[in-house]
Formats: structure tokens, C-alpha cells, sequence
């Protein structure tokens, strides 16, 4: 049975997925005095071990073209950094439109995307077919690309941020769930878990899918909603596919990995919560097979491995919640990453370590601030680009 080490943290962090790791792994670089991560299943076994490795700069906002910017570097440099091989390949990111509407749309987010400085391109129909092979005839009139786009292998990734926050002196109780905090004078006081309370300075909740739910177990009533989402993966075959691909129309991607297997998914209208669990269910597989052979006819053939989902952390305006809340101090939110929390854990960690040390950060609360809710007229989406 775990054990906590000591019963008092400087912070401690509900969740041990990729952006709870990654804050850990800033704050003990930064000093920041004990860190506990707590996490109530395993390593990986939230969204952070069940995603399709998918890393993009093409954004609807600025701000988060640049966190996703800085990500992408890191992740260029994480084997130096962390001593793993997270197998980034930058083979691009292509946005396909099955519409002059949606074709709109993606010239608007290159626009964006260009405006930082990153060499997107507006495709029509033949742009598209140059870069991918196999397209059914008259499948798209044209995309969005950026070649700087990728893929990665999540496991790794987090294994390898987990293993450095450890030698930094991190304590990562897995198997111990929090189930509130402790506060007095409208600040935070500590972390109550399946193994006793430990005062705390501050504690960041970082529990991905499950993040609304402690929130609100905290008294603090947060818009977040979890979304099941269906992913699988195919038996190898020859590499064709160079780019991530994604049609926001349907929510389909696909990308292909170095071993050869194709990892993708579409939406599915589950129910909103954690309900439905994360196995897969029986509309997926046939809704998957007819959309991506209509795509790829020449895929029709190919073996499914195997098949499971997890869950998105979807905020009403598509923007993650970073930063400390307003109506309690002390406790810290890095949640709400909907499809992109491994992208974009590397930079917003960052930020998230910088609110909890009290340090400047270059975050804009009225984008990203968790008071932003507090604001009724904020429940309009502000980035609409969510899948893939
Ligand atoms: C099918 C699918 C495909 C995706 N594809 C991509 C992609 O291509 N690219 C991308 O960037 N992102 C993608 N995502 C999203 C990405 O996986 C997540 O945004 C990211 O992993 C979130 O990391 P996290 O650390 O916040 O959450 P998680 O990895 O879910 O970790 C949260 C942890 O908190 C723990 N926890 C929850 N409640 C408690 C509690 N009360 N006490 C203790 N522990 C608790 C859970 O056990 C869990 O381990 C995808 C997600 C899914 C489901």
C-alpha cells in the first residue's frame, strides 16, 4: 500500500498524466520545495496514455500558436533533455476540407498561423493529392498544411518526464486518489486523499478528463465536461502516409507511424462525462471502417489491432484553464486541454509552474485564467479547431 512520504508538500498535484508530470518536473527544477503528484490509477492510464500523439502549431489563436510553437521545440529536444526517445517525426499536419465553407475556415486559421511566422500553406485539391497518396476522387477541395506539424509516441514521453521529476526528488504516490482540500481564510491548506490529508501551500489540479469532478469536490464549480472519444490502431503495413491527417467535418484523423500501424479516430456523440468508460464501443469500428475507406479506398483490407478511448477535458471555449482561481488562493488549475493536452503540457507547464511560484508569466488570464467563467458572456467558443 502507498505510503506518503512526508505530511507536508509545497504543492501538490492531483494527477500524474503528461501535465501534471510536466508541472512537477518545472516546479522541483525551479526549487520550489516538496512536490507530491498524486495520481489514483496508473501511469498512463488516463488521456495521457490513450491519444494519438498528434503535435500542431495550426491554431485559431495566436496564443496558443506560440504555446504550441515553444511545445514542438520542446519536443524536438526532449531526448537531450530527458534521455528518451519520444520517436518525433515532423512529417506535417494537413487539414483536409470537404467544403468550400470549411475551406474558408482553414484559410483563416493559416492566416493566423502565418501571421507567427510559421510557413502554413492554403492547398487546393491537387496541394492535397501531392502529399497524399490514395485520396478516394473528390474526397476534398483542398487543406491546410504546416510540414513543422507531427506525431510522437506518447508512452515514452510520459515515462520520461516521470523518471526526471523523480530524480529531481518529485514524489509520485500512484493508487492514492484526492478526494478535496483542506482550506481556511479562502486560501488553500492541504490535499485530503485515500491515504490521509498533508498540508499544502498550493495544490494544482491537473486531472485531466476527471479535473471537473475535483474542482467541484474542492467547492470551486468549473464548465468543464469530459468527452469519451474512440481511437484504434491497425496491423502495420507500408509506410504512404506522411502527414497527420484531419477533416474537422467529421472529427476523422489518421496519421501512420514509423512501425507502419495507422492510429485514428473520429467523434462519436457519446454522452458528456466519464460514464461510458474507455473501452470501445460497437458503433465505432463500422463508422470508422465505411469513413476512412470512403477516404482511402485501398485501406479496405486492413486489420484493426485494437480499439479504446478516453476522454477529452472540454471547456466551452475550447481553451485550456491555466492559472490560479480567483475564488480560492492557493489552488492552481491546468486542466480543461480537450484533444491537445500533450501537445501543448510542455509550454503550458511552464506557465502553470510560474502561477504556482508567484513568478511573472507571459499568460493571458482573460484567454486562458480560469476567472474567465466567472464571466457569463465567455461560454462562446474561441477555438473551434478541436479535433486531431
Ligand atoms: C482518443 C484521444 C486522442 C487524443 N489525441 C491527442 C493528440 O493527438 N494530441 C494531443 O496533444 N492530445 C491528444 N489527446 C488529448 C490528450 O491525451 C490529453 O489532453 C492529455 O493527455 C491530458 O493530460 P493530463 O495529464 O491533463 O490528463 P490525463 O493523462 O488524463 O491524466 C489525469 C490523471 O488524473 C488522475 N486522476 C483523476 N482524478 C483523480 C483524483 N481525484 N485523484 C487522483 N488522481 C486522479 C487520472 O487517474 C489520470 O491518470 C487525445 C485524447 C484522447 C482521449
Amino acid at each position: 500500500m502507498t505510503v506518503l512520504a512526508r505530511d507536508r508538500y509545497a504543492v501538490a498535484i492531483v494527477g500524474a498524466g503528461i501535465v501534471g508530470l510536466f508541472t512537477a518536473y518545472r516546479l522541483a527544477r525551479a526549487g520550489a520545495g516538496p512536490v507530491l503528484v498524486v495520481d489514483r490509477g496508473f501511469l498512463s492510464g488516463g488521456a495521457s496514455g490513450r491519444n494519438g500523439g498528434g503535435v500542431r502549431q495550426q491554431w485559431e489563436t495566436r496564443a496558443t500558436v506560440r504555446l504550441a510553437r515553444e511545445s514542438v521545440a520542446d519536443y524536438r529536444a526532449f531526448g537531450r533533455e530527458f534521455g528518451y526517445n519520444i520517436w518525433f517525426r515532423q512529417g506535417g499536419y494537413l487539414f483536409l476540407a470537404d467544403t468550400p465553407s470549411e475551406l474558408e475556415k482553414l484559410r483563416g486559421v493559416t492566416e493566423i498561423v502565418r501571421a507567427e511566422g510559421l510557413p502554413a500553406r492554403l492547398l487546393d485539391a491537387d496541394g492535397v493529392d501531392s502529399l497524399v497518396e490514395g485520396l478516394a476522387r473528390g474526397a476534398v477541395v483542398g487543406g491546410a498544411y504546416l510540414g513543422s506539424d507531427g506525431t510522437l509516441y506518447p508512452f515514452p514521453a510520459v515515462w520520461g518526464v516521470y523518471e526526471a521529476a523523480r530524480s529531481l526528488g518529485v514524489e509520485v504516490a500512484l493508487g492514492v486518489e484526492a478526494t478535496g482540500v483542506t482550506q481556511r481564510d479562502g486560501r488553500v491548506t492541504g490535499l485530503v486523499t485515500s491515504r490521509g490529508s498533508v498540508a499544502a501551500d498550493r495544490v494544482v489540479n491537473a486531472a485531466g478528463g476527471w479535473s471537473g469532478d475535483f474542482a467541484r469536490r474542492a467547492g470551486l464549480p468549473v464548465p468543464n465536461v469530459a468527452t469519451r472519444h474512440e481511437i484504434l490502431a491497425t496491423e502495420p503495413m507500408k509506410p504512404f502516409l506522411d502527414p497527420m491527417v484531419v477533416r474537422a467535418s467529421d472529427g476523422l484523423y489518421l496519421s501512420q507511424t514509423m512501425r507502419g500501424e495507422l492510429v485514428g479516430g473520429l467523434s462519436l456523440p457519446h454522452p458528456p462525462g466519464t460514464g461510458g468508460g474507455m473501452s470501445t464501443s460497437p458503433q465505432f469500428l463500422p463508422r470508422m471502417a465505411r469513413t476512412v475507406t470512403a477516404l482511402f479506398p485501398a485501406l479496405g483490407a486492413l486489420n484493426v489491432l485494437r480499439a479504446w478511448s478516453g476522454f477529452y477535458d472540454d471547456t466551452p471555449d475550447g481553451l485550456p484553464v491555466l492559472g490560479e482561481d480567483p475564488r480560492l488562493a492557493g489552488f492552481v488549475h491546468a486542466n480543461g486541454f480537450g484533444g491537445h493536452g500533450f501537445m501543448l503540457a510542455p509550454a503550458t507547464s511552464r506557465r502553470v509552474a510560474a502561477a504556482v511560484l508567484g513568478t511573472a508569466s507571459d499568460l493571458d488570464p482573460a484567454l486562458f485564467g480560469p476567472g474567465r467563467f466567472l464571466d457569463p458572456r465567455r461560454a462562446a467558443p474561441v477555438e473551434r479547431l478541436q479535433l486531431g
